[in-house]
């Protein structure tokens, strides 16, 4: 047997099993074996944690097409100082919208060697673009997202209630995965003011919950396995919990702004998101939707926009938040708080998006799979300082927030992430 390229060692390596000490080997990009600490490491991590390289399913690249909001290079730099190490891509706010195989094209065109993290690509469900599903899956989408209620863009609009039927019988037709926005559309309303109140009051927990009824209702009409995306109200929780019960294949994630701030906190549009961020009570129930293991995955959302499309009131600034860079130590800080260890947070953050997704090879400290790795000093702390961040534009309701855990180094495939671009462009069905 060759050496390993490699030797990592940490007394706190995070595990499928659990968090340990141990000592990790590298090879030609994967991982080769977990050994005993004591096994002689070309870089001993002291005392700092080794994590897998979390997984974030849900990001808004918006590269081509509105690159001026964010794109690929500053997207997968934000993402490696955060300890993110493969990322999907949404299919809309880019031009064009990811919906037909051309529109991949020009995403995978404006990607390519751009990209300090490995990126893949999610396929957007609109109005009429049925036969371009199986296409898209055959090119290797990691699945198809569709919205129940307006975007915010109107190149991508959301399927009614018999288009949604008709797309997830497609989808269910070739074994895919739909992520559904879930908002139902006629429990929403224009917000009556510009503050925050407003705001709250125009998308009640009513919205989400009859949109995730729809959407379990209809996951069990055609087979198709579907994944409710950022949920934000615990009251659509028993209705998961009922579906997940009853075997049908229904997931959901949630966001670091949901379970970490609250309407308290939004005094400026920075925190302005859809669906909204809630009351206290609220974000607690989420965290034992976690704990419970209806909710899987928490993944960040990550949305940017121009500076100016955030300055705006509660009523019409953009609604979107930024928070690559920032999710990991986010959720550690309000986790440990909550009397969670970091493995469950690396379930949460790396195994559980991988598995949703089917990315090949990511998502755990595993023989075999690509040395994904990342340092973190889990009881440092840092005051967030939005010069600190690698996207585009730094607009952050994290602003000032003191956080713990500090990602000091981060591996994509064996190789530590500098500044030239190694990552690769993925896709579902990639051969290992
Ligand atoms: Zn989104």
């Amino acid at each position: 047997m060759t050496p390993a390229d490699l030797v990592i060692r940490s007394p706190r390596t995070v595990l499928p099993e659990g968090e340990r000490p141990a000592a990790v080997s590298v090879r030609d990009g994967r991982i080769a074996a977990i050994l005993p600490y004591e096994t002689p490491a070309s870089v001993d991590l002291g005392d700092v944690a080794l994590l897998p390289g979390l997984v974030d399913t849900h990001v808004h690249v918006n590269e081509p097409g509105r690159t001026e909001w964010e794109g690929f290079a500053t997207a997968t730099r934000a993402a490696a100082a955060g300890g993110v190490t493969t990322l999907i891509d949404m299919p809309l706010n880019s031009l064009p919208p990811t919906v037909d195989p051309a529109a991949l094209a020009a995403k995978r065109a404006a990607a390519e060697g751009a990209c300090a993290v490995d990126v893949g690509f999610w396929g957007g469900a609109v109005p009429g673009n049925a036969s371009a599903l199986r296409p898209l899956h055959d090119l290797g989408v990691f699945g198809f997202k569709c919205f129940t209620s307006d975007s915010g863009v109107p190149e991508f609009p959301p399927l009614a209630p018999d288009e949604m039927k008709t797309a997830f019988r497609e989808i269910a037709s070739f074994g895919g995965l739909v992520i559904v926005h879930a908002e139902d559309p006629a429990s929403l309303a224009p917000p009556s003011g510009g503050d925050y109140a407003a705001f709250l009051a125009s998308r009640p927990p009513s919205a989400e919950r009859r949109a995730v009824e729809r959407v379990v209702q209809l996951a069990e009409e055609t087979g198709v396995r579907a994944h409710i995306l950022h949920l934000s109200a615990a009251d659509c929780l028993d209705v998961l919990a009922k579906a997940q019960a009853g075997g049908l294949p229904v997931t959901a994630e949630t966001c670091p702004h949901y379970l970490t701030l609250c309407d308290g906190d939004a005094g400026t549009a920075a925190f302005k998101c859809c669906p909204p961020i809630r009351d206290a009570a609220n974000r607690d129930r989420l965290w034992q939707g976690l704990a419970s293991g209806v909710i899987s995955c928490v993944v960040t959302d990550h949305s940017p926009c121009t500076p100016d499309l955030k300055r705006g009131d509660f009523a019409t600034a953009w609604g979107g938040i930024s928070s690559l860079q920032l999710g990991l130590p986010a959720v550690w800080t309000a986790a440990r708080a909550r009397g969670h260890d970091l493995a469950s947070v690396v379930r949460w953050m790396s195994q559980a998006p991988a598995a949703l997704a089917a990315v090949p090879g990511k998502g755990g400290i595993v023989p075999g799979n690509d040395a994904d790795l990342v340092a973190f000093a889990p009881e440092e702390t840092f005051s967030v300082d939005p010069a600190s961040l690698h996207h585009r534009h730094p607009v952050t309701p994290y602003e000032g927030r003191t956080l713990t855990g500090v990602v000091r180094a981060t591996w994509l495939r064996g190789v530590r992430i500098a500044d030239t671009p190694t990552g690769r462009l993925l896709t579902r069905s990639e051969p290992r």
